[in-house]
């Protein structure tokens, strides 16, 4: 008798998060449509989304209002509670400094992120702010899903800006 072939098992939370992941890449075009470095962010809890947003710091005048921050107030405002402990937050970029103070302060669980941002990246890259002693929640990270997409639009983004900043500067 011939053992029956076994595959390995699909990890479903992996799968949802390139799922999630195209949510927020979604989402960060609608950042680029408006000028703005595209990054998108949703929040998810028990496979639902609770709450989503883009990069608009310009057309906001807010310079909070990253996609993180702008995901996170959406989806406590919907949930009517600051505290987000067992949500996901799936975003396009490693989120900065600023960010990764937010998602400790709104008790999220568990991050994940595209692409690495070297210069300013708070996860891994210019540093490992998660890890700081006197952050009193400790939040998991997965990095690196769909990474090519999520970086290939803000390089594509910034290319396309510098074209147009030497059409202009041609016809002046
Ligand atoms: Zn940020």
């Amino acid at each position: 008798m011939i053992d029956p072939v076994i595959s390995a098992p699909v990890n479903p939370s992996l799968v949802n998060d390139e799922r999630w992941m195209n949510c927020a890449l979604a989402l960060a075009a609608q950042a680029a449509d408006l000028g703005e470095v595209p990054v998108g962010a949703v929040v998810v809890i028990d496979g639902q989304e609770v709450g989503a947003g883009f990069n608009k710091p310009i057309s906001s005048c807010d310079p909070t209002a990253h996609a993180e921050i702008c995901a996170l107030r959406q989806a406590a405002a919907y949930l009517n509670n600051y505290r987000l402990s067992g949500a996901t937050l799936y975003v396009t970029l490693e989120p900065c400094t600023m960010c990764v103070g937010a998602i400790v302060h709104s008790r999220i669980s568990r991050v994940v992120y595209g692409a690495t941002e070297p210069k300013a990246g708070a996860v891994e890259s210019a540093r490992r702010t998660f890890d700081e002693p006197h952050f009193n929640w400790r939040v998991e990270t997965r990095g690196g899903v769909l990474a090519e997409p999520c970086g290939r639009i803000i390089s594509d983004f910034f290319s396309r800006r510098r074209e147009l900043r030497r059409q202009s500067a041609k016809t002046e």
